[in-house]
């Protein structure tokens, strides 16, 4: 059997006409540049949130980059996020002259680590980015606490948890503002990139509005020194047809995440938690292995496609050696690059595939 880390056929296969038939109405009308279907996905999308606002934008790191602006952090700010996220999460906070901190996981949940926060904090810290990595939630309600007593805003990073929940809260609805993503193998994905700003606050929705569009309020009234980060209104059109679907996706990634957890108790691997709290998404099922490389090599040697989120973790890039981190700063994120490895998981994935990679699994370990 061949089994691919990802394939996005099965999903979009069957809502095929849905998608034609919203992309062919863009083109009749020629709607191109924030047509009526981006303001229709944003209220969908709000709505879905449980939040006041969103703001379709080119990508997540756009999101991201466009609401630390909006909150006017910049050169010799910090914002304080986790060494263990995907790199965009680092790279939006440079982009504004500001240094990310990077501070260690939850050796559990694998999402931001209060304690670490609690520590970085610094007379230069202007925010907070917690990640809901892999599609679970952050422990947000300590870190809202520490936030607030610190009068630091929270940027949720949720590029990785579409739909997940945290005390039966919509993630993107918990924090000061929300960054998601559609890269295409995300919970929810357009046929490109593409991105959103949830938030409930009115002043930063406005300026986040204005910033993504060269900074113009009304043509050619420029207040801001904007970007040209919007949304493609046939991305939005695409999602709009895609997000009723994504609940049930989301089932589909947790029913999956059922089976593996079934299947592989009992062997050697420690497996993803679901803390108390949350409602987890899946966008990855990652298991941790000691012996990590050969149980990836065994399963590609078998079909099977593994990922692994993320084999360097942010402070030992070339792109962040000026950051100066100190060998294990971060030890749990830097023990745990070495053991990480995410097994096949998307929806429209069928039982027996997940069960050939579990049974696989375990015949690696005898
Ligand atoms: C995907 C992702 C991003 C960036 O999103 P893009 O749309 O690819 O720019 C940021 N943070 C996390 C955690 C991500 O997974």
């Amino acid at each position: 059997m061949n089994i691919p880390f990802v394939d996005l056929s099965v999903q979009h296969l069957p809502i095929m006409d849905d998608m034609r038939a919203a992309m062919e109405a863009v083109i009749k009308k020629g709607d191109f540049i924030l047509g009526k279907d981006v303001s229709d996905f944003e209220n969908a999308f709000a709505k879905y949130c449980g939040v006041d606002f969103a703001i379709g934008v080119d990508s997540g790191t756009s999101a991201l980059e466009i609401v630390l602006r909006a909150m006017n952090v910049g050169p010799g700010d910090e914002v304080i996020t986790v060494a263990n996220t995907f790199i965009a999460t680092a790279s939006a906070i440079s982009f504004t002259g500001a240094r990310p901190v990077l501070v260690d996981i939850d050796p559990e949940t694998y999402t931001i680590s209060i304690d670490g926060i609690a520590e970085a904090i610094s007379p230069k810290t202007k925010a907070v980015i917690p990640v809901h990595l892999y599609g679970h939630p952050a422990d947000m309600d300590p870190i809202l606490d520490l936030a607030k007593a610190n009068r630091l805003p929270v940027i949720e990073d949720a590029c990785q948890a579409h739909g997940a929940t945290y005390k039966g809260r919509q993630v993107g609805s918990l924090g000061d503002a929300g960054c998601f993503s559609f890269y295409p193998a995300k919970n929810l994905g357009a046929f490109g990139d593409g991105g959103m700003v949830t938030t409930g606050n009115l002043e930063i929705a406005d300026r986040i509005r204005m910033l993504r569009n060269y900074g113009q309020r009304e043509k050619y009234d420029h207040r801001l020194i904007g970007y040209n980060c919007r949304l493609d209104t046939l991305q939005a059109a695409v999602l709009k047809a895609k997000l009723p679907c994504l609940n049930k996706w989301n089932e589909e990634r947790r029913r999956n995440a059922d089976i593996y957890n079934e299947m592989l108790s009992g062997t050697e691997l420690a497996l993803p938690l679901e803390a108390e709290y949350a409602h987890h998404v899946y966008h990855l099922y990652v298991v941790r292995a000691k012996d990590r490389d050969a149980l990836q090599s065994y399963l590609a040697d078998r079909g099977i496609g593994t990922g692994i989120h993320y084999p360097i973790p942010i402070h030992r890039q070339k792109a962040y050696t000026q950051l100066g981190y100190v060998q294990n700063s971060v030890p749990y994120v830097e023990a745990y690059a070495d053991q990480i490895l995410s097994l096949p998981m998307f929806p429209g994935m069928r039982r027996d595939q997940v069960e050939y990679t579990a049974r696989t699994i375990k015949a690696f370990y005898g």
